[in-house]
């Protein structure tokens, strides 16, 4: 007889599985999920990664989390005592001790944390879980920003009012230069990575700045091989050499930028009406002064019409300006940046850096001529003790370019008309100032609610500057994810009580006192009101449909929040539990329904144009500019300066480095930094046995040399060492590192017994946890990012020919 053909069905979706949501069609035979393949007609659709072509074997994964589980023993007996229990009773039970929580000590008590949307799954739910939260009362989002994201979101908006490059997505269709800094998206974003070489064969250039030669560096036309953490001194120093060569667009700097306003030298302050005329004329210190040039006279700037009542000049040099009280010598904000950069010639750049001068020159001039220049920068800038500085130096650097929001620029496409969900208006009034870490940062990310993991540990182990006793936990596996695990582990057994969503139980989630079974993204429905990287994607509207049922009883993280927030008698605010009806609100005003999208699983693409250069508008007569106080690009910060940090972009020497720390450098003189696995997203995926089987260990990269010094073969399992502690590693070789640098992976702890792959004890020294070799206790001044990407290190053969952990 013959065999029934087998049932066949293609699932058009997105792998929503990091910040690529790479367009894809799921093949389901038979009621089975067997592939995942790309899907070329979604804007985001041209290549999928191993780890979504491996989506399939996470779905069936025998180690699922399939039932809800309550702890039955204290947290730090090894046998939790897991006893599954019901979803009514689970959802009841977080509910009633969460609302106990706030009750006694207020709603920031309690601290909810995600992992974040750029690695993981979690972007279906964040702006659920926002609403949550905000609802709920707690400013203290723990979504490592520190980490991940300041660098392109928050800290831009000291100098743009906006997240440049975070928002304003490089226009890689149109742009002549491409920048990359600290960022490989081979790796972090597979649909810049198509887009950048259909770019780089129609001519685009391509500049890649980076400690290692890899992905889009192997391919750039320039590739500027920094010192980890001195990235302000390169930019600064091609910053240098475009003001000095006149190759920067003058009149942007000119005409958008606070570059001509004045700045007094005896204070530092920008110069104001008020300082003119003692408050006469009315328009006190809320407006500034520049210098026109051609008639020598002081103008004033309002930034409320964005106009200066005549013609200002980006003055080189000084000029005395008469005020009430007598001359005072002012330089423009421009001149002040150009003496900045002037303080890191490409000499100085070549001996701090160890990019060669020329290099510096080439970038420079690379930039200027091929404009329009289009960036990206990533965490590899974002995890240094002068994060901020270096987020400040490069877009200072992209001011210069001219190319804001404009084609083939870093451009903020035209999204699909949507309300914004969040329930910003829900948090009381007072509760965004109770953030963690908002005293000692004030400018940092808990101003936006996101609170360093380490501010979590300190208020739950020392009640400062109050004390945390609940944690609600989407994913995130801070004990990985972090520096400091073992005060980490400390501080979450010290909750009282820790619920904890999440695929797979991991050592973040051992230490819960609730762990609730999620369903991976293939196994929910999700919205997503446009995609990221073109106005094609932008545009793009799509409800992803669920490919097979979830294991045992798994539900959304939307299910879970969505349940949690009405039995605390926060429904009215979640549609009475009803997802589709919020999901309807987010549509209003896109002109679609869920029934279209439905009935078009492959997604909907809304007309719309890019309008560039935005910030020219006008409305009522007013330019638009930017949201900073000055209205113009701030090349100059006066908020920096008000709160005690560098006005103008400055190189700090990384706090932890050979040459800050010359106390440390002898015993170890090497440079540790990290870069992301193509293979795995940060501390997942590595049980997935076709993942695992290409990459069995943890490595270390090492240059040849460095290794052949330390008598460290290939492949040698060898220890790293820092003040902060020691784990172990395999030696790659990689002779395209400088010989001081090594190169660390971040994220193991995971068996995959199918392959005979060890698990990693992420706190002792014969695990893998590279985190558990970096300190907290130096870092970034203003988001307190921590030095994962430079910190001091020696390496040594293990000498025991073993590596293996717990
Ligand atoms: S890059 Fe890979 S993991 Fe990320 S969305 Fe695309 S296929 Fe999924």
């Amino acid at each position: 007889m013959a065999e029934a053909s087998p049932s066949i069905e293609r699932i058009p979706g997105y792998c929503s599985l990091c910040i690529s949501r790479c367009g894809s069609i799921a093949t389901v035979q038979d009621g089975r999920f067997v592939a995942l393949d790309p899907d070329p007609s979604h804007p985001t659709g041209r290549a999928l990664c191993a780890k979504g072509r491996a989506a399939p074997e996470l779905v069936y994964d025998p180690r699922r989390l399939r039932y809800p589980l309550r702890r039955t023993r204290p947290t730090g007996d090894p046998d939790p005592g897991w006893e599954r229990i019901g979803w009514d009773e689970a959802l009841d039970l977080v509910a009633g001790r969460l609302a106990a929580i706030a009750a006694e000590g207020g709603p920031e008590s309690v601290v909810v944390s995600v992992a974040s949307p750029s690695t993981s799954a979690t972007d279906d739910t964040t702006t659920w879980i926002s609403r949550f939260m905000n609802a709920f009362g707690t400013p203290n989002l723990l979504g490592s920003m520190e980490l991940c994201g300041w660098g392109r979101f928050l800290a831009p908006t000291y100098t743009y009012g906006a997240p440049v490059p975070g928002a304003f997505m490089p226009d890689l269709e149109r742009a002549g230069c491409i920048l990359y800094w600290g960022y490989n998206p081979n790796i972090a974003r597979i649909s810049h990575a198509t887009a950048t070489a259909d770019a780089l064969k129609r001519g685009a250039r391509l500049i890649v700045v980076d400690p290692r030669k890899a992905g889009a560096a192997a391919k750039a036309d320039l590739w500027l091989q920094v010192r980890p953490g001195t990235d302000a001194a390169l930019a600064l120093g091609i910053a240098g050499v475009m003001i000095e060569r006149g190759w920067f667009d003058r009149e942007f700097v000119r005409d958008w930028t606070n570059g001509p306003l004045l700045v007094r030298e005896d204070d530092g302050r920008l110069l104001t009406e008020a300082d003119l005329d003692g408050g006469g004329r009315g328009g006190g210190p809320a407006r500034f002064v520049a210098w026109d040039a051609a008639a020598g006279r002081p103008v004033v700037y309002n930034p409320a019409t964005g106009r200066y009542a005549g013609d200002p000049s980006l003055l080189p040099g000084t000029v005395r300006v008469a005020t009430v009280a007598g001359e005072v010598e002012c330089r423009s904000a421009f001149e002040i940046v150009a003496a900045g950069c002037r303080q890191y010639p490409p000499d100085v750049v070549a001996s701090i850096c160890g990019v060669e001068a020329a290099q510096v020159v080439d970038a420079a001039r690379m930039l200027w001529e091929s404009r329009p220049v289009a960036y990206y920068a990533w965490s590899g800038v974002e995890q240094h003790t002068n994060a901020t500085q270096i987020a400040r130096a490069i877009g200072q650097l992209y001011a210069l370019t001219g190319s804001l929001d404009a084609p083939g620029g870093n451009v903020l496409f035209t999204p699909v008309p949507a309300p914004n969900v969040e329930g910003r208006e829900l948090l009381p009034p007072g509760q965004r100032a109770r953030a963690l870490g908002v005293l000692e940062r004030p400018l940092g990310p808990a101003k936006w609610g996101f609170v360093t993991t380490d501010d979590v540990y300190r208020a739950i182990l020392e009640g400062t500057p109050y004390r945390v006793r609940g944690l609600v936990g989407f994913g995130a596996n801070v004990i990985l994810a972090h520096a400091d695990s073992r005060r980490g582990r400390e501080a979450l057994a010290a909750l009282d009580f820790y619920v904890h969503a999440d695929l797979f139980m991991n050592p973040t989630a051992e230490l819960a006192d609730v762990v609730l079974p999620v369903a991976s993204p293939f196994e929910r429905e999700a919205l997503k009101v446009g995609f990221e990287g073109s106005q094609d994607a932008a545009s793009f509207v799509q409800l992803r449909r669920k490919v097979v049922d979830p294991p045992g009883e798994a539900r959304s993280d939307a299910e879970i929040v969505f349940g949690l927030a009405t039995r605390l008698g926060l429904g009215d605010h979640f549609w009475g539990g009803d997802i589709d009806a919020g999901n309807r609100s987010r549509l209003q005003a896109s002109g679609l329904t869920l029934d279209d999208l439905r009935a078009h699983p492959e997604g909907i693409r809304v007309p719309l144009e890019t309008r560039f250069r935005k910030y020219a508008d006008e409305r009522d007569g007013v330019p638009v500019g930017f949201s900073t106080p000055t209205r113009k690009v701030e090349l100059y910060s006066q908020t920096l300066l008000d709160h005690g940090y560098p006005p103008a972009p400055e190189f700090e020497e990384p706090r932890v480095s050979p040459i800050s720390r010359p106390d440390l450098a002898e015993r170890y003189p090497l440079i540790l930094t990290s870069a992301k696995h193509h293979l795995f997203c940060e501390t997942q995926h590595r049980g997935l046995p076709s993942l695992r089987r290409k990459a069995m260990d943890p490595e270390l990269e090492i240059h040849p040399a460095a290794a052949e010094a330390r008598g460290i073969g290939q492949g040698d399992w060898v220890v790293l060492e820092t003040p902060s502690g020691s784990v172990r590693a395999r030696a790659r070789f990689n002779d395209s590192l400088r010989p001081d640098v090594v190169v660390g992976q971040h994220g193991w702890w995971e068996p995959c017994p199918e392959v005979g792959a060890p698990g990693y004890d992420p706190y002792g020294p014969d695990g893998a946890n590279l985190n558990l070799v970096i300190a907290n206790d130096v870092v970034d001044p203003i988001s307190g990012s921590v030095p994962h990407r430079a910190y001091v290190a020696q390496v040594r053969a293990a000498g025991d020919g073993g590596g293996l952990g717990g």
